[in-house]
């Protein structure tokens, strides 16, 4: 079977649909799944291992054979807990095959072959009687089917037909119910995910201000979830307005509805502001008492708790319809809208006479119109926001530009053409590659340039790079080609090197003495140690007293799949990390001239400064905007005496995790990583290679 992989090419800056082996895409998931963090989650296997035991006592102790149903098994780990608490007969839910394969694999190697039974279905075609699936109905339901938003994998559905068909009414259920907790805050860097900002120009005729258009101001922008590691979030980034609700419950041991609804709750604000943003986590209590909780609060909600480091769940973020000044005291519902799969709120001042009223009717789950939050994706509008990244891209393009400059921008979703005519080009016009595959942002742009009386000042030519014409030019050659460079296809640090391809596709277009801003990039490396970011590519061998390692060969498998790892995008932010070496200059890449037949190939080796282990290198571009103005999409920061790093905030780099971890030690004579790097000028990717 053959399946088709979309990815964009760096070097057309387009997607592409690549004809792949069934394996590819089995591997994909697999090395990029979230089962080996799930497996290192510490907290949250003891807490279930716990409930499990309670609730395999407590059928036990009525007299009953304890029949589970455990639906999503994965490596069968919460099957084989209980069968070790005791229970009579486990039937393992896994819809996808290599991991019920996997399941099969583990459950015999640990001994519970006659006491457990793996099934390769989804939950709802699962068949109950003397013929079926299950001999019958479970009187035990186990499951860990939920997501950062607790609902958006599906867990309603899958509860609402089990509780139909396949378990015992009363049935024990772990975990017994989740809970919801809210917190209404103000935080200019949050709500600068979703909204622009004016944008302040110095000019030379005096500053000039870009404004949305009131449509953008107005979008209650995109229905999906957006999640993040809140535990990164510094307390002078946001202020809480509310104390921490409770907005709503599901018991796992009832019937449970997925059809859409609402919840309300009351609030007083503790404190004057503007609300924005929603804080969201939930928590769920292994058993009936409330004893076993395991909780995905932030680190200021219990601030003596120990947490538990996890990727497989973290915190949602919010985003109110708009911005809502609130008071002290004040009286406000907070509504939680859903459907079968996702949360959206709003937020309402109380009124006298709407005291008594309940939850009025759902509100439609949002839906950007703007088209803004389509063109530019949450960390993309915080970069936009990012008034001292703005004001490097204007002092650079200051000292290009001159009154007769004949400019081209090629970037995607880009405010630099504004930029380069409120500083003074005389003509400017701009391509945007990616976007002209995906949709036509131009309404949106004309919205934009309306609201700021630049009709007719900028053109947007909807053509590719590469069939670009003298006509679209106006018959003129470009004096200054300009580009952030920022692509929405692009997943990894270099694939912006698009610019560097189209910047030759253009080149019959540019004039000789043409300034091309950035003039170069340059790929920069570092080996450091992660504080956990290490866990999600890391073998587990024994959890909880049950061997998995049949599970870690699975992922090492998929990870050397094609004999080649390859470098993979986080957010840096929010993992931290030390740096055990310095920030290393790579790769080297000159705009100034078109990109080159041969391939770019180097070789080196990093000494090793710092005490640690090594878990990966780090890499990330840096563009020199002219000799003397550089940005970089990487470290921002490195406080030498620890090695803590501090990233870019709107950008993911590369990391290329190593297949094994090295301990340094502080050494007269440091250990070296060798690497080895091949940038392909064929296929704009770079492969990598390390000694240690
Ligand atoms: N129970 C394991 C794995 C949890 S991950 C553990 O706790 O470690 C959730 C798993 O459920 C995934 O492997 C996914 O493929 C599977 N899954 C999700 N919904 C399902 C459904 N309705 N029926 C069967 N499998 C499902
Ligand atoms: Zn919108």
């Amino acid at each position: 079977m053959k399946t088709f992989c979309g990815r964009a090419n760096p070097t057309t800056g387009s997607m592409e649909w690549l004809e792949e082996g069934e394996d590819y895409d089995y591997h994909q998931e697999i090395a990029r799944s979230r089962y080996a963090d799930m497996l290192h989650d510490k907290d949250r296997n003891v807490k279930y291992y716990q409930g499990i035991c309670a609730a395999v006592n407590r059928v036990k102790e009525r007299g009953e054979k304890a029949i589970v149903l455990d639906i999503g098994t994965g490596t069968g780990l919460l099957s084989m807990m209980a069968a070790s608490a005791g229970a009579d007969f486990c039937y393992a839910i896994e819809v996808f095959k290599p991991m019920a394969n996997a399941a099969v694999k583990i459950v015999e190697k640990n001994g519970f072959s006659d006491k457990i039974k793996v099934i390769n279905k989804h939950s709802t075609e699962v068949t109950v009687g003397p013929d079926g699936d299950m001999q019958c109905r479970a009187n035990i339901l186990v499951t860990e089917l939920f997501d950062t938003e607790l609902i958006g994998e599906g867990a309603l559905p899958t509860y609402e037909h089990a509780h139909k068909y396949l378990v015992q009414e009363g049935c024990e259920a772990v975990p017994h119910r989740a809970t919801v907790y809210v917190q209404l805050v103000e935080s200019r860097r949050m709500w600068s995910w979703k909204k622009l900002f004016p944008v302040h120009i110095e000019a030379e005729d005096g500053e000039k201000i870009l404004v949305p258009p009131s449509e953008m101001e107005n979008c209650p922008g995109l229905p999906s979830v957006c999640d993040i590691q809140l535990n990164q979030m510094p307390s002078s980034d946001f202020s809480t307005l509310s104390d921490v609700v409770k907005m709503f419950s599901v018991d796992f041991s009832k019937p449970v509805q997925s059809a859409s609804t609402c919840y309300r709750v009351q609030l007083e604000p503790v404190k004057s502001g503007k609300a924005q943003i929603v804080l969201s986590w939930w928590d769920i209590d292994m058993d009936p008492s409330g004893m076993v909780n395991c909780s995905m609060a932030p680190y200021w909600v219990k601030p003596t708790s120990a947490l538990q480091w996890r990727d497989h769940w973290m915190q949602c973020v919010y985003f109110l319809p708009r911005e809502e000044p609130v008071l002290q005291g004040e009286k406000l519902y907070l509504t939680a809208c859903r459907d079968e799969y996702s949360v959206w709120y709003n937020l309402q001042k109380a009124r006298a006479d709407e005291e008594e009223q309940k939850a009025d009717v759902c509100v439609e789950s949002p839906v950007c119109r703007c088209r803004a939050h389509l063109l530019w994706n949450r960390p993309r509008f915080g970069e936009l926001n990012d008034q001292s990244r703005t004001r490097q891209y204007i002092k650079s393009l200051r000292k290009v530009l001159k009154t007769d400059s004949v400019c081209l921008c090629i970037s995607d979703g880009s405010l630099l053409p504004v930029l380069a005519y409120y500083l003074g080009a005389k003509q400017v016009q701009c391509v945007q590659p990616s976007r002209i595959d995906l949709f036509h942002p131009h309404e949106l742009w004309q919205a934009f340039f309306k609201a700021n009386n630049l009709e007719d000042k900028i053109k947007i030519i909807e053509a590719r790079p590469e069939l670009l014409k003298p006509s679209h030019l106006e018959d003129k050659k470009i004096s200054v080609l300009v580009g952030e460079p920022f692509f929405t296809t692009s997943l990894l640090p270099w694939h912006n090197l698009y610019f560097w391809y189209a910047r030759t596709a253009v080149s019959s277009h540019l004039a000789s003495n043409v300034t091309v801003l950035p003039q170069s990039a340059s790929l920069h490396m570092m080996i450091v140690e992660f504080q956990d970011l290490w866990r999600i590519r890391s073998p587990c061998g024994i959890c909880e007293g049950f061997d998995v390692r049949t599970m870690d060969d699975m992922i090492k498998d998929s990870l050397n799949f094609r004999e080649s790892k390859e470098a993979e995008p986080h957010p840096l932010w929010e993992y931290p990390c030390k740096s055990l070496s310095e920030p290393q200059e790579v790769l080297t890449f000159d705009f100034t001239k078109t990109v080159p037949q041969q391939c770019l190939r180097t070789e080196g080796s990093v000494k090793l400064l710092r005490k640690g282990k090594s878990h990966g290198a780090v890499l990330w571009m840096e563009y020199h905007l002219t000799a003397d103005i550089s940005v970089s999409t990487g470290l921002m920061q490195l406080s030498n005496e620890k090695g803590n790093c501090e990233w870019n905030p709107h950008c993911k780099q590369g990391v290329y995790f190593f297949s094994s971890v090295i301990e340094s030690e502080i050494l007269s004579d440091p250990t070296a990583v060798e690497y080895a790097m091949n940038f392909d000028t064929k296929t704009g990717e770079i492969a990598m290679d390390f000694k240690l």
